[in-house]
């Protein structure tokens, strides 16, 4: 017989203290609703524990005891894997999990617990003249935790690398308790298979994160910032090989956004000012690093060439800190400023970059051939191929008839063009209780069985987020 709600919560409230329990309904409301508002599930308790040890206490019961564990960090995750699914589970939040181990800023590597919230990170490297350069919109909130385990990706991927590439080591608990301590800081490790690659981006599937080990790079001293005027994803792919060519591994970041962007945060006054140098189809937001001992102007120079190409008709560059502030605001507030215009239908993908153009073509040719009016919004990471393929309603559509009529069939247009192009269906954003069914679908079948492996090997009574990931 499955234990009672009231039962779970004695026997955590006898494991972690009363301290370390919530149960009041409302107050169990800031872990149960995630950022979308689309998955609506209870919890049997939230459990807040406050060191390792206690971690592997709750887990070593909960394992005893066939209790669902969903580990959560910010509650920032934009797929559902960090809230319930059958409303039985226990909510582990890793919260007071939150110090900063060690820095070393020489050695390139910061110790950090699974609570820490990514900006605090942020802060505590730049305090030793150090970065950790993983930048999210939702860095005030996320945790590395939960940063590690969806493998998230953000701004900075092309010049350092998604949360995966940016690990050294990571210390877990496993299902039953007990602690994997794999805190290394070691650039070369060939002692057989990567855990860490593992645990990282396994939406919790595969063991609680405790503690990380993190790459750590020098701290630029400026950056070089522009948003430049594109006629379309083609030339705006000229211009990022034109870029790798000039400026190489400097080149931190190559965002894509459509004018619709602009144009519905200028007219629900989500910009102060214009950060555009003039009307554009498209546009480029490209920033360097300058590190130290480097003159100025590199990018300036590289647009000069891209000019005369015409490869661009007009740019802007950051002249202070307070265009840079608004170029990304107009950037990192693109996925935002659609609920201002009512319904849309989202999508997280990627495709090799070359693909891109093709991706954006025909993906919006099929949208607007099957939704007369619909309003195509792709933007997002083009040097890495991750387009935030969206779609805001037509004008004046009811939202609710709306995403009933299109929802799920635009999803499946969609993923046929990325799939057609050799794409991935979820590029940064994970797969969670959202894309279970669809990760069936397309995933090959022999690497979905060997996932299947590695979960019942590690979590054989299936209590680690379950329903998650694989189903
Ligand atoms: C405004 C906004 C902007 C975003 N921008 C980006 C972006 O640019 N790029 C990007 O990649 N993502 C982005 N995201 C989504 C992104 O996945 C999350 O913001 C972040 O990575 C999740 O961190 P979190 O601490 O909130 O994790 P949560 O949402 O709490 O959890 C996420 C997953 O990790 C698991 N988990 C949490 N903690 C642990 C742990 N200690 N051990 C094991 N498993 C754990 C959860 O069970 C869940 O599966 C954005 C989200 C928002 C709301």
């Amino acid at each position: 017989m499955p234990l009672t709600a009231n039962e779970i919560r004695d026997a955590l409230a006898g494991i972690v203290g009363s301290d370390g329990i919530v149960t009041d309904t409302e107050k169990m409301g800031a872990w149960l609703d995630e950022p979308r508002k689309r998955f609506h599930q209870t919890a049997s308790a939230i459990v807040t524990p406050p060191s390792v040890e206690a971690v592997q206490k709750v887990m070593a019961w909960a394992n005893q005891n066939h209790v669902g564990i969903v580990p959560q960090g910010g509650n920032t995750g934009l797929v559902g894997a960090q809230v319930p699914l059958s409303g039985r589970e226990v909510i582990l939040s890793l919260h007071k999990l939150d110090r900063i181990r060690s820095i070393n800023a020489g050695a390139g590597v910061m110790t950090a617990e699974a609570g820490v919230i990514l900006e605090n990170a942020h802060r505590a490297a730049e305090a030793e003249g150090a970065m950790f350069p993983l930048w999210l919109a939702s860095q005030g909130s996320a945790r590395i935790g939960g940063v590690l385990s969806s493998n998230a990706g953000g701004v900075n991927v092309l010049a350092y690398g998604n949360a995966r590439e940016l690990t050294m080591g990571v210390e877990a608990v496993l299902a039953d308790g007990r602690l994997y301590q794999g805190l290394n800081a070691l650039k070369k490790d060939n002692t057989g298979y990567d855990l860490k690659d593992l645990l990282v981006g396994a939406e919790g599937t595969l063991g609680i994160i405790t503690a990380a080990s993190l790459k750590l790079y020098p701290l630029p001293q400026d950056y070089e910032t522009a948003i430049v005027n594109v006629a379309s994803p083609d030339a705006a792919l000229e211009l990022f090989q034109l870029m790798r060519e000039r400026v190489g591994s400097r080149l931190n970041a190559f965002e894509l956004i459509p004018w619709i962007g602009l144009d519905i945060q200028l007219r629900h006054g989500m910009l102060d000012k214009d950060p555009t140098a003039s009307a554009s189809p498209w546009y480029a937001l490209i920033e360097l690093t300058r590190m130290a001992g480097t003159e100025p102007g590199a990018l300036q120079s590289a647009l000069e060439v891209a000019f005369d190409k015409t490869l661009i008709s007009d740019a802007v560059m950051a002249e202070a800190l307070a265009d840079r502030t608004r170029m990304w605001a107009f950037r990192e507030q693109m996925s935002e400023c659609q609920s201002r215009e009512g319904a849309s239908i989202k999508h997280d993908v990627s495709v090799p970059i070359a693909a891109v153009p093709a991706l954006i073509a025909e993906g919006s040719a099929a949208a607007e051939k099957f939704a007369p009016g619909i309003r195509p919004v792709p933007f997002g990471h083009m040097g890495d191929g991750n387009i935030h393929f969206n779609f805001s309603m037509p004008v004046g559509a009811d939202p609710k008839a709306f995403m009933a009529e299109y929802d799920e069939a635009m999803h499946e247009i969609i993923y046929e063009v990325v799939l057609k192009l050799g794409g991935s269906v979820s590029a940064e954003h994970g797969i969670g209780q959202l894309k279970t069914e669809l990760l069936r679908q397309v995933k090959d079948p022999v690497a979905l069985e060997m996932m299947r492996a590695i979960k019942t090997a590690l979590d054989p009574n299936g209590i680690l987020n379950p329903g998650k990931l694989l189903g």
